[in-house]
């Protein structure tokens, strides 16, 4: 009998996965999870990920919030917008996360985007030096968003002198590394599945989720631009999960950190 011919490519790059915390939002529940919950407000978390990589071309999945008079990295924020509030301490800058585990703006080789929404690309200034790499689908979008959906693309977060290299769908990154487009919330969003060299993989859902109650029934979240493909996306992190086994990190889970350690843990 033929052996069946390995296709794969090389086995993962990737040495540990690192999660940050960039702060908190108080957002309606129904942001979070369509037209339910509305009138109660719920504290969730920001989160990225950094990558170590064994070829030294570390990774960092979205560089958090930076929000206007916090660039010094010493100031503190409590800003009310229209529909949430900001909570941000020195700490959540992308740059004291980094320093947690002895890494500065220098060491990202390559930053991935989940979207350009402020509180995912809030930092991208920061990395002068990185590559970056985002949806083509989301980079048009964001220069002309439909009107509706506007506010959360600040463009000065990531309109900022950044070349950014377009991918059209989804792409192995590097070996273990590999953008997976989940549109919906916007139109050009994309998570990031992750080997670890245990064999276990890590889904990282960006927006495409926002809590686990996202998942059972497939109910989008309130502030998806198309709701129909959110509920697409939902469904296949969820089928990808269960055929290999992989971890859902749900970036805005409010129990994000009832179930995940931060930094400087390393996940292997
Ligand atoms: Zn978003």
């Amino acid at each position: 009998m033929p052996a069946i011919p390995d296709t794969r490519s090389a086995d993962t790059l990737v040495e540990s996965v690192t999660l940050f915390h960039f702060g908190t939002l108080i957002i309606d529940q129904s942001m979070m999870t369509y037209r339910r919950g509305l009138g109660t407000m719920v504290e969730i978390p920001v989160t990225g990920a950094f990558i170590e990589m064994r070829d030294g071309e570390h990774i960092l999945f979205d560089t958090g919030m930076l929000p206007h008079g916090c660039d010094d990295g010493k100031h503190v924020t409590m800003s009310q917008y229209r529909s949430l509030v900001v909570k941000y301490e020195p700490q959540d800058d992308i740059r004291a996360r980094l320093a947690e585990i002895g890494r500065t703006p220098d060491d990202i080789k390559i930053v991935i985007n989940s979207h350009f929404h402020w509180d995912h690309a809030g930092g991208n200034r920061l990395f002068p030096k990185s590559r970056f790499v985002v949806q083509s689908s989301e980079y048009r979008f964001a220069y002309s968003p439909d009107a509706f959906v506007s506010r959360p693309y600040a463009r000065a977060y990531f309109d900022c002198g950044i070349d950014y290299e377009l991918m059209q769908g989804d792409t192995m990154v590097k070996p273990g590394v590999g953008a997976l487009t989940t549109p919906g919330h916007t139109p050009g969003h994309q998570s990031l599945m992750v080997r670890l060299p245990s064999g276990r993989t890590m889904i990282m859902t960006g927006d495409a989720m926002l809590c686990p109650a996202n998942l059972d029934p497939a109910l989008p979240p309130g502030n998806a631009h198309t709701t129909e493909h959110a509920v697409a996306s939902i469904a296949r992190l969820k089928m990808l999960a269960d055929l290999l086994g992989g971890d859902l990190v749900i970036c805005h889970d409010p129990d994000f950190w009832k179930k995940w350690r931060s930094a400087p843990h390393r996940y292997r």
